[in-house]
């Protein structure tokens, strides 16, 4: 007789554990699944209808968070408290953002450095891992809530053009959010997926992706072949989308009310109501053709063809992304086989006509362009549990390979559920003046700490010529053949000093020790993730201290007895605090030391320029 599970405390049939999709958006996330009965992928939605949870953050004043429709209202009136398009900051450093650094409302800390931006609320700092890892918690919390069983399993979407580094951050914040990722899908392949495009591994296409959302835009030129997807190329622009029509439109009805910039700046609330019936209107337009309302009293009105010609230059420049795109790809348009819209911006029709008539033939628009990405991460999470038989499962590495760096942390180079055969490479450099060797560790698992995972080999590279620290280049190439062999190799590029080691990263481990060691990451994500940021600001910590030492003995003639004294005790505060102190402590101590020595920084600059100057004649 055959039996079935219940669980007593929800009174739900139990069932084979569901992996979910989920669509990490900037401004809206998703979670999408393959409907147990009918095996169609659908978007997850609230007793409301609402599938959309709005990706920002609120913290509350006793750092109590809240996230989604509810966080909404705080970004007008706390917005130094709500975090909103962190996507846009996954795996980026101030130097990366710094020219946008007035879109974010919120404080981002500004250490003119490349490690990693933080974002400070109130006394507490947090990445961007740490933040995108609220939202998917909530994500994973509504999917348990609606399906009524507990969700550890996901497929997370990223944009095509996210680097390595970007990927590894989504990766981490899915982790910390209690979620094993098993895999990060580009998001153009995933509306490909929900199309059905890649389902027989017969096919062969080529395909454009052109996805206009509400702040950003990119198109990529896909391939498929056998049942694998290949990213051609890629383009866009991270600033343009659906917000830049709703400003179009009220500079327009700016005009009309004789309203000045000024006016609107002082007054948010005003501001507030511009923009949200410019949005109003706009998507009225895509189905209507005048839109009449009211703003201050004053009768407005909007038609199709004036918003037309008013998103026009918007347009084109998208239409440019999407020539570029087929230059890189070395493609020409009549060569695309299929055309995919995505995003929200796409259901206007003046955007669908300039993109068919762009390609030249008929475009996909009948799925729901903000469910698509999430639908096609639910059928690749379908087809990663086995239950697709139309897709081929390709071999795939068990667990994450990577190297030791400072402070015992993990760096992944291959992450687990990569295609095998595959390759990764990333470059390191010294951390002292004259050092001639190296040791590399080469480490399996999924944990921060390399101590926790499992060691696989280490050799050294040694006969680096004698150069100052952090001026060596070397780079460690990682790559795993179609038998699942490892080999690692390592190079200093300027001299050419290298050396190989050949690791059998399965070797010895059965099927339950992986299973084990992905249970431990999960367990242990929020400790991992917070020892790892410690690591992390204590090396940032020491760095600081011992680039303004060398600066004070350097310039210790231009500065004076008081500044070389308050820098002595900030960097004395530091050091106490790198043995004692809290992340968040050592944070705040290397704002304050930056923040001291700074401005020194700049005069010995200015002076030095000053001389530089002195013997030149014109
Ligand atoms: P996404 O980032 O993909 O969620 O897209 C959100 C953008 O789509 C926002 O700028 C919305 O204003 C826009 N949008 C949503 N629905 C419509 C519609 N019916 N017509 C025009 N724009 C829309």
């Amino acid at each position: 007789m055959a039996k079935i599970g219940i669980n007593i405390s929800t009174g739900s049939l139990q069932q084979k554990e569901m992996i979910v999709g989920i669509d990490l958006g900037t401004t809206n996330s998703l979670i999408a699944i393959i409907h147990p009965q009918d095996r169609n992928p659908v978007v997850l939605k609230e007793f409301s209808g609402n599938a959309l949870v709005p990706s920002v953050i609120h913290f509350g004043n006793a750092h109590q968070i809240s996230v989604g429709d509810e966080a909404i209202p705080f970004l007008l009136t706390e917005p130094q408290n709500t975090i909103f398009s962190v996507k846009r900051l996954m795996g980026k450093s101030y130097r990366d953002i710094q020219e946008k650094a007035s879109f974010y409302t919120y404080k981002i800390i500004d250490d003119n450095s490349d490690s990693l931006v933080k974002i400070q609320v109130g006394e507490k700092f947090y990445s961007p891992i740490e933040l995108s890892s609220f939202i998917l918690k909530e994500l994973k919390q509504r999917a348990e809530h609606i399906l009524k069983t507990s969700v550890t399993k996901a497929v997370i979407t990223v944009p095509a053009y996210f680097n390595d580094s970007q990927r590894q951050a989504t990766r981490d914040a899915g982790k910390l959010a209690g979620l094993d990722v098993l895999r990060i899908v580009n998001e153009p392949t995933a509306a490909s997926l929900a199309y059905g495009f890649g389902l027989k591994s017969d096919v062969n296409k080529t395909i454009a992706v052109y996805d206009l959302g509400g702040g950003t835009f990119d198109v990529s030129i896909l391939s498929i072949s056998g049942g694998i997807f290949e990213v051609l190329s890629t383009n866009g622009d991270t600033y343009l989308g659906g917000d830049d029509f709703d400003h179009a439109i009220v500079n327009y009805w700016m005009q009309q009310l004789n309203v000045s910039a000024d006016e609107l700046k002082n007054n948010k609330s005003l501001s507030q109501e511009f923009r949200l019936k410019a949005e109003e209107a706009k998507k009225y337009l895509s189905t209507q053709e005048v839109f009449d309302g009211k703003l201050k009293e004053l009768n407005i009105s909007l038609s199709k063809s004036e918003f037309e010609k008013l998103i026009h230059p918007f347009i084109e420049k998208t239409i440019a992304s999407c020539k570029n795109a087929l230059l890189d790809a070395g493609m020409e348009k009549n060569e695309m086989d299929e055309i995919i819209m995505v995003g929200g911006s796409t259901r206007i029709p003046f955007v669908k006509n300039q993109v068919e008539k762009f390609f030249g033939k008929p475009i996909h628009d009948n799925l729901n362009p903000d469910e698509v990405v999430a639908l096609g991460a639910a059928i690749q999470a379908d087809i990663l549990a086995g239950n697709n038989k139309d897709f081929l499962l390709l071999d795939i590495t068990p667990l994450s390979l990577g190297i030791e760096t400072m402070g015992g942390l993990m760096d992944v180079l291959i992450p687990r559920n990569s295609k095998i055969p595959t390759k990764a490479s990333r470059q390191y450099t010294t951390q002292k003046d004259g050092q001639s060797g190296i040791i590399i560790s080469v480490f399996q698992g999924e944990r921060d700490l390399v101590k926790d995972n499992r060691k696989l080999a280490e050799f050294s590279l040694t006969n680096i010529p004698a150069m100052p620290a952090g001026l060596p280049k070397i780079e460690i190439l990682f790559l795993i053949n179609s038998d699942g062999i490892l080999n690692v190799n390592a190079k200093e590029l300027r001299s050419g000093v290298e050396q190989t080691i050949e690791v059998k990263p399965q070797y010895g481990l059965t099927d339950e020790a992986v299973e084990k060691m992905l249970k431990d990451a999960i367990e242990n994500a929020k400790e991992d993730i917070q020892t790892r940021a410690l690591v992390e600001a204590k090396t940032e910590a020491r760095q600081i201290v011992d680039v303004t030492v060398n600066f004070i003995s350097k310039n210790n003639k231009i500065l004076s007895e008081e500044e070389i004294q308050v820098t002595q005790q900030a960097i004395t505060e530091l050091e106490k605090l790198i043995e004692t102190g809290n992340k968040d402590e050592i944070h705040s101590a290397i704002e304050k030391l930056n923040s001291i020595s700074t401005p020194f920084a700049e005069r010995v600059m200015d002076e030095a320029i000053g001389k530089a100057m002195k013997g030149k004649k014109v």
